[in-house]
């Protein structure tokens, strides 16, 4: 099968409400009037962001998602994407669960697939995304205040979990590693909410390598400081803890670790003025999305993670870097 033969067979599909799509030299693409377009690129690469062994259909699915995220941190509604893929030959049961996945997720989300480049080489997926936002309209990192409450959606540090697992650094049951290995390959983005907090929120970033080093993006951009609550973070696994009793998870300061510098969450963690905690809740509420309260930035620099009882802890949190 030929370049042109693979991109009719897998990734040709008609446009529905971009102008053009795959097949001429550009795509054109509409957004509404009074809208900006918000654009996103995010590249996955074999060994570095994916195990070889995943499931194709996981792989479309996390490749597209990892990229919607960055609109739902926004508050950009998705319009569509293009796809630059290159693979070392033709497998066409890769490329049939590759695109299943991928275009599932790109159904559920209304955004069309409208060109793209492919190539042989390794295997590296790379996915730009638009998006759309009122002009003036977009959740920037730059906006939080001193007086602000951080929140966070769902849970954090399950995906990091599963990986080290994969590492065999650590064991979980198997249900438990189950829950854990979804997270990490087939993360939710939380366009849903990333829209209803647009006029609410007045900072947001996605986690994608890790809170501790995410949050502070935010922090730096906007020239304030948090204290956050270590514990309010953890994750999925904190619940199953609670619910199976010790010794079923890893032990709390493992699952702090992965919650506070884990990555791969794709979860928002984004920052609202105290009396907007209601229109908050609600935002969560009306997209079926479960959020808690972290945090508070402070006006004075920096990143303090405190325990339960409002205790500063001294561990460092490191942030996830390629180059480090
Ligand atoms: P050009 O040479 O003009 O860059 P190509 O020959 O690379 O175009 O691609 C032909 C058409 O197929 C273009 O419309 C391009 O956007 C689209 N395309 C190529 N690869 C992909 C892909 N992986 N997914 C979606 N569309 C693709
Ligand atoms: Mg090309």
């Amino acid at each position: 099968m030929g370049e042109f033969d693979l991109i009719a067979r897998y990734f040709k599909r008609p446009v529905r409400r971009s102008p053009l799509g795959v097949g001429d030299d550009c795509a054109l693409l509409a957004p509404g009037p009074g809208m900006q377009l918000a654009v996103s690129c995010d590249m996955l690469v074999e060994g570095r962001h994916f195990l070889s062994t995943v499931d194709p259909e996981r792989l479309g699915h996390k490749a597209l998602a990892v990229n919607l995220s960055d609109l739902a941190a926004c508050g950009a509604k998705p319009l569509a994407f293009t796809l630059a893929l290159s693979m070392p030959s033709v497998d066409e049961a890769w490329l049939e669960g590759f695109s299943r996945g991928l275009f599932a997720l790109a159904d559920a989300h209304a955004c069309e697939l409208v060109g793209g480049d492919t190539t042989r080489g390794p295997l590296n997926i790379c996915i730009t995304v638009f998006g759309e936002v009122p002009v003036g309209g977009a959740l920037l990192r730059s906006g939080a205040r001193p007086g602000d409450e951080i929140w966070v959606s769902g849970t954090l540090g399950d995906a990091r979990l599963a990986l080290e697992v994969f590492r065999g650094t650590l064991a979980l049951p198997a249900p438990v590693f189950d829950l854990a290995r979804a997270r990490m390959e087939q993360p939710t983005p939380r366009v849903a909410l990333g829209l209803a907090l647009r006029g609410i929120a007045t900072a947001a970033i996605d986690v994608s390598d890790g809170l501790s080093g995410d949050l502070s993006h935010v922090l730096e951009a906007s020239g304030v400081g948090a204290t956050v609550d270590a514990d309010r973070t953890a994750g999925l696994l904190a619940i199953l803890a609670h619910r199976e009793g010790p010794g079923a998870v890893p032990d709390a300061s493992t699952r702090r670790a992965c919650a506070l510098a884990g990555g791969d969450d794709y979860e928002l963690v984004f920052t609202a003025p105290a009396a907007s905690g209601p229109a908050v809740e609600q935002a969560a509420r009306s997209t079926g999305t479960p959020v808690a309260r972290i945090g508070r930035v402070e006006s004075d620099p920096g990143l303090r993670f405190v325990d339960a009882g409002g205790a500063r802890l001294a561990q460092r949190f490191a942030a996830f870097d390629h180059f480090a």
